[in-house]
């Protein structure tokens, strides 16, 4: 049965385009009824850190992209590595390289100066008359032939065996190099799939050859292209948020950005909104662009902007609370979110406008907007706020049919038009001039608040 992996280095958060290629690892094997494996690449002990793995496995949980197995840590298993690297040795598809540096250095000079790939000359290859010093191990990469990969994604590719050197698996202090392990451990978790970003295409032929030493099936592969930035430069920080978890803090939801992810460079006729379920029954890697695709942040807010309007209103609430819960509001202390997010839902693309635009249900504000006050705290006003004051306090129920009627009334006995009422009388509940239909907004914010609210703006 299918078997795919996501693979990251911890070497800082989980970046969009990882993020990317988990999806589609993670929908393959859903789609197939197969397994996700969870794989930590830890083995630059400097570059990795805890901190980098707390924040993918964050990144992955908030994405919802859960594994079936994992994590599995490499820095756990190098007794396994030492393992296949005397494998090999024991079997004559590795060898003792005793090249020193200056040796090497040396060689690849004179490449260069004759214009020639810089390669590994297999000096030690068959055998060294006077060992000395700590040997590296090298793989002996088989010298005619060639090998055939038919990437799912980009098709058919072929690389002649001399053009690849022989590899270094084990550095002379012992350790395992990062070709060798992804081999071992695609191989022991029985990764049928590999799916991942296509800066690792190269490496792909140097690994099926050292799989084919080792007798393992080989996987299939699929090297997704990059993600780039609006300039046409590999997507990163300084276009903006690149962290998954940048977009939870920037108030997107994360069926937005893997709806988002999965249409970046894939689609399926002009169809744009997938539920998760339509995206495990459509998406195909087969049909993923071979070239790379460019970051769309206008598009992403717009697709935030659908899940937010039409997603159950619970659900957005749930990701609303941690919002709220940044601002130091406990949402105990007003209306239900979910009842916000219906208010709001139309006007806000994120759930940080949405928070930003709520904060007023559940805490006073503490000044009023300059503008909104300029604009509709004018001479009189007190006695238009005056008279609402006295029917609201007098409304036996809080109910916006109610509510709205007060409005309308009041405006009718005081002679003056609905705009006039109702926005001095939305500045003075809500601090500014922008909020949800006048009579929804004082029905969430609830008669104490509403007349509190009131005589703070009478006094
Ligand atoms: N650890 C590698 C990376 O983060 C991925 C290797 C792989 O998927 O084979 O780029």
């Amino acid at each position: 049965s299918i078997r795919t992996r996501f693979a990251p280095s911890p070497t800082g958060y989980l970046h969009v385009g990882g993020a990317r290629t988990a999806l589609f690892s993670w929908l393959y094997a859903r789609k197939h009824g197969g397994r996700f494996i969870l794989r930590i690449e830890d083995t630059d002990l400097e570059r990795s850190s805890q901190e980098s793995v707390n924040a993918i496995l964050e990144g992955m949980t908030w994405l919802g992209l859960e594994y079936d197995e994992g994590p599995f840590y490499q820095t756990q298993r190098f007794d396994r590595y030492k393992e296949v690297i005397q494998q090999l040795l024991d079997q004559g598809d590795a060898y003792y390289c005793y090249c020193s540096r200056e040796e090497l250095d040396a060689l690849r000079e004179q490449q260069m100066a004759n214009k020639e790939k810089p390669r590994y000359n297999g000096k030690c290859r068959h055998g060294v008359s006077n060992p000395s010093g700590e040997p590296v191990v090298r793989f002996k990469n088989p010298e005619s032939g060639e090998v055939v990969i038919d990437d799912l994604v980009k098709g058919r590719i072929v690389v002649a065996n001399k053009e690849l050197d022989d590899l270094i698996i084990a550095r002379s202090d012992g350790t395992p190099t990062y070709n060798l392990t992804v081999v071992v451990d695609d191989m022991d978790m029985g990764v049928t799939h590999v799916i991942r970003g296509d800066d690792h295409v190269n490496n792909t032929p140097r690994q099926i050859n050292i799989l084919q030493a080792l007798g393992a099936p080989l996987p299939i592969y699929a090297h997704v292209p990059m993600i780039l930035g609006p300039d046409g430069a590999r997507l990163s920080k300084r276009h903006g948020a690149v962290s998954v978890m940048q977009y939870r803090n920037d108030g997107y939801l994360p069926e937005a950005l893997l709806n988002y992810l999965v249409r970046l460079g894939w689609s399926h006729g002009d169809q744009e909104l997938f539920s998760i379920e339509q995206m495990i029954e459509l998406f195909e890697l087969e049909k993923v662009n071979v070239s790379a695709s460019t970051f769309n942040t206008d598009k992403l807010i717009w697709l935030n902007h659908q899940y937010i309007m039409n997603s159950d209103p619970a659900h957005v609430a749930r990701h609303l609370a941690w919002h709220m819960g940044e601002r130091g509001i406990d949402p105990a202390t007003g209306p239900a979110l979910s009842e916000v997010v219906k208010a709001q839902r139309e006007r806000c693309k994120t759930l940080v406008d949405m928070a930003n635009d709520s904060v007023y249900f559940y805490r006073d504000f503490a000044e009023y907007d300059d503008k909104a006050v300029k604009k509709n705290f004018k001479a009189g006003v007190d006695d238009v706020l005056q008279h609402l004051r006295d029917q609201f306090g007098a409304l036996a129920d809080w109910e916006a049919d109610a509510l709205h009627q007060v409005v309308l009334d009041s405006a009718e006995r005081l002679q003056l038009n609905l705009g006039k009422v109702a926005q001095p009388l939305r500045v003075a509940v809500c601090g500014g001039s922008v909020s949800p239909a006048i009579d929804v907004t004082l029905k969430l914010l609830g008669r104490e608040k509403t007349l509190n609210r009131l005589d703070r703006a009478i006094e």
